[in-house]
């Protein structure tokens, strides 16, 4: 959208006071997202006011749910579009200052991703890492997930188009990609045509430099051995796998429509760790599904016990009206899914800090992000096996680098969550 309004004329700035168009692009993935969305866009109103804004306007997942009730309730929105079609956003704008100045709300039912192919891109991280979108959408309906119905069927971007963006920005001096979807591993599947991840991974392989390939979002079902060759042949592609598994036992699994057991989980793990046996694991789980009962979280809790990750995420299950598993209800109270919550988290805090424990004293390649949010004295970057702003990070309290630079550091502390050590 950025690159859009700008090849457009626009003077973009992130100042809202001074903002005469001010654009919230929103999430509406769970209830509390939403919510947190029009609080954002009523606080963002009152600029109208007390700044420069003439128009206000709505994009992404919170305008593509509630389409019909939004302008309703926010009258101070003067135009929306939703989770699609981003690149109609000047013509959307433009609109706003002509006729009559209706509000317009602009939806497309299929994502795609034409509109990706061949656009100028506005980095908003920092110069040295970046997000680079693969797919969009998702076709897994896992039950409590309402992304299909916001964002589409999966919808896949050319592996050429990714190759070329990947190729500029690391000419450019960007150190670290990050690859996102909603289902990583499903990458290509769209194209009926054989190509799949391994092909893309193949194909960025063979682009020359040091940087770092990181993964996020591998559904563990379509998470090839092809791909996990690639990734292991190339010591570019870090020793990280972000695999979203949400639940161990069989009958929530089922629930959830996940489409894999437990078995099926363990064995792919052990084929993953048989390729990549220091890969840090990062996960998500969910607490508090309608059917979960003590001896189903049990089970989970003991699976965390085991130590199998380095990183995991820990959510309360969301009730929302358009989801699959809405026809359970929401029989967990709250209290009882914030402590399932606190007993996962403290379970993997152990886990964590032990796996932290065992990197004292060994060297490791760490990407310099530049002086620590925590005291100016210290250096903060991060190792292959952390990833930008979900993991902990390496502190670094010797030695001095550049942000953006790769760095050998000796871990001398360890912590629940960081690292602390020494460039050597
Ligand atoms: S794979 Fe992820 S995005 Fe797709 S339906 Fe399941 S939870 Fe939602």
């Amino acid at each position: 959208m950025l690159a859009s309004l700008k090849n457009h004329g626009f003077e973009l700035t992130m100042d809202p006071k001074v903002a005469e168009v001010i654009i919230v692009n929103t999430c509406a993935f769970l209830t509390v997202a939403s919510e947190e969305s029009i609080n954002r866009i009523l606080d963002l109103s009152d600029f109208k006011s007390s700044g420069n804004c003439e128009k206000l306007v709505a994009t992404g997942c919170l305008t593509q749910r509630y389409q019909d009730s939004l302008s309703k309730q926010i009258p101070e929105l003067d135009g929306m579009l939703g989770s699609n079609g981003f690149e109609q956003i000047p013509e959307l704008v433009h609109s706003m200052y002509e006729g009559s100045g209706h509000s317009q709300v602009s939806l497309h039912k299929k994502p795609h991703y034409k509109q990706f192919e061949e656009q100028a891109r506005i980095q908003t991280t920092p110069q040295h890492f970046v997000y680079l979108k693969i797919a969009e959408g998702c076709s897994n309906m896992c039950s409590f997930c309402n992304i299909p119905s916001l964002r589409g069927n999966f919808s896949s971007r050319s592996v050429n188009s990714i190759v070329t963006e990947i190729r500029s920005l690391t000419e450019k001096g960007v150190k670290e990609i990050n690859l996102i979807s909603q289902d990583t591993s499903s990458y290509a599947k769209d194209f009926k045509n054989n190509t799949g991840l391994a092909t893309l991974l193949k194909s960025i392989s063979k682009i020359e430099g040091d940087f770092w390939i990181r993964l996020f979002y591998c559904y563990p079902n379509t998470f090839t051995t092809e791909a996990l060759e690639i990734i292991a042949g190339d010591t570019r592609f870090c020793r990280y796998l972000d695999m979203p598994f949400q639940h161990i036992n069989d009958d929530v699994l089922k629930a959830m429509n996940r489409k894999i057991d437990r078995a099926q989980i363990e064995n792919k793990m052990q084929e993953i760790k048989s390729y990549l046996p220091d890969a840090a694991w990062r996960t998500t789980f969910i607490v508090g599904f309608p059917t979960e009962t003590e001896e189903n979280f049990e089970e989970l809790l003991e699976f965390v016990s085991t130590g199998h990750f380095q990183h995991v995420g820990v959510f309360s299950y969301s009730h929302e009206d358009n989801i699959r598993s809405a026809k359970w209800g929401d029989p967990i109270p709250n209290a009882l899914k914030h402590e399932r919550r606190n007993k996962l988290m403290e379970a993997q805090q152990q886990v964590s800090c032990q796996r932290n424990k065992d990197y004292i004293g060994k060297k490791m390649k760490v990407l310099v992000d530049g002086i620590s949010e925590e005291s100016e004295l210290l250096l903060q970057g991060r190792s292959e096996f952390q990833g930008p702003e979900v993991d902990g990070l390496v502190y670094i309290n010797e030695g001095t680098a550049r942000p953006g630079t790769f760095q050998n550091v000796e871990i001398t502390e360890a912590h629940t969550y960081d690292l602390i050590g020494r460039i050597v």
